[in-house]
């Protein structure tokens, strides 16, 4: 019992483990939200750093790509498909599980993962990140 409330002493004079990402309360709106921030009328929490070989967006160097096709071939989520039109590989982020399956098979190093989550877009056929946006 002495143990319990010992504990829970300590528990009231700390700060709270988890970090208000991105704001202390759920916005109505996130589009607002955003709106507010941009005229300085509101903050965001910074997320906390991922961990070391979090498993985030898929990042695709296209040139180095040799069209082999295995990343299609192991995906269990069928989340890339080849697109014959513009020759490249296209990937639905809908769909992925972010297993990492085809970023190990990839004999070039074609693809890798970043550690980007922030996954929403209006987009649903919203695919790879722009290698040059990778931070
Ligand atoms: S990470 Fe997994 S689910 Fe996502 S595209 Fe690659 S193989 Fe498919
Ligand atoms: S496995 Fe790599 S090289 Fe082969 S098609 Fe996929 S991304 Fe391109």
């Amino acid at each position: 019992m002495l143990s319990f409330v010992k504990q829970l002493v300590k528990q009231l004079f700390k700060k709270p483990s988890t970090n208000p990402f991105p704001c202390k309360h759920v916005p109505k709106s996130f589009t607002h939200l955003m709106e507010e921030v941009e005229k300085g009328k509101a903050k965001i929490n910074k997320p906390i750093k991922t961990p070391p070989r979090f498993r985030g967006r898929l990042i695709y160097h296209e040139d180095k790509c040799i069209r082999c096709k295995q990343c299609i071939r192991v995906c269990p989520a069928k989340a890339l498909e080849f697109d014959e039109k513009n020759n490249r590989i296209k990937h639905y982020v809908s769909r992925c599980t972010f297993c990492g399956q085809c970023v190990d098979i990839c004999p070039v190093k074609a693809l890798e993962q970043s550690d980007e989550f922030l996954l929403a877009d209006y987009n649903k056929d919203a695919g790879f990140l722009i290698p040059e946006k990778k931070q």
